[in-house]
């Protein structure tokens, strides 16, 4: 079983590396997916959200706690993203590090606290909950499974892996759903058919945690 303790600032900051660099490989991709719902911009939205973070973490100091860190890229993605989703995961972020104070490292719980607090701020920001065919769709499931197994006394790994598989499976559930909320909305029913693009990089950033978590 995994030591829970072991999530810390280079945790959190191998996250954010591996989802930027995992934005930036997807981003074509993402965008495709949103130019067939939205306005093809969502690949590059994210993938320069992430870039400008990473270029602001190196400005952090070493010693700077997991929780300020996830503050600081939060208010970078909020500063530096225009589309919907820009707002969404920099209040996420935000939210996530201001549960976690300034704690040097923390535990599953904590991580479980830490991504609840950034699902509740996306659905106090953006009002969509699962099957508005939303990141939410994604996340939601990933937050339940990710309290489930930690509260079953399931390692950082096992306990993230499952956040994984369920954020995954919510992102493919997305396909058939119309869209009522954002700018795929603006389609309706010709929104059916599609994966929405805010789950899929949703699924994308949690497949970073998982590697971060996992320490590779
Ligand atoms: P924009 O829609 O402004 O062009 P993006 O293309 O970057 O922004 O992001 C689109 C994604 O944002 C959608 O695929 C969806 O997952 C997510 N999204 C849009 N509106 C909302 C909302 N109100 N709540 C949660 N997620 C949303
Ligand atoms: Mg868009």
């Amino acid at each position: 079983m995994g030591d829970l303790s072991e999530v810390n600032a280079a945790t959190v900051r191998r996250w954010l590396e591996a989802s930027a660099v995992a934005l930036h490989e997807q981003r074509d991709y993402l965008t495709q997916l949103d130019a067939a719902i939205g306005d093809a911009d969502h690949g590059t939205n994210m993938d320069r959200g992430f870039a400008s973070v990473v270029a602001k973490l190196h400005e952090l100091e070493d010693t700077t706690p997991p929780g300020r860190v996830l503050v600081t890229a939060g208010s970078t993605l909020v500063s530096t993203v225009g589309g919907a989703s820009g707002p969404l995961w920099g209040t996420a972020l935000r939210r996530a590090g201001k549960t976690m104070g300034d704690a040097p490292e923390f535990d599953g719980s904590a991580l479980a606290a830490a991504l609840g607090a950034a699902l509740d701020g996306i659905v106090e920001l953006g009002a969509a909950h699962p099957g508005d065919k939303t990141m939410v769709d994604a996340l939601d499931p990933a937050v339940g499974a990710l309290r489930t197994q930690v509260g079953e006394g399931a390692g950082a790994e096992a306990a993230v892996a499952a956040a994984v598989d369920a954020a995954e499976a919510g992102m493919q559930a997305t396909v058939p759903l119309q869209a009522t909320k954002g700018r795929a909305s603006y389609l309706g029913e010709r929104s059916i058919g599609h994966q929405d693009p805010g789950a899929t990089s949703t699924v994308l950033i949690l497949r970073a945690l998982h590697s971060a978590v996992a320490g590779t």
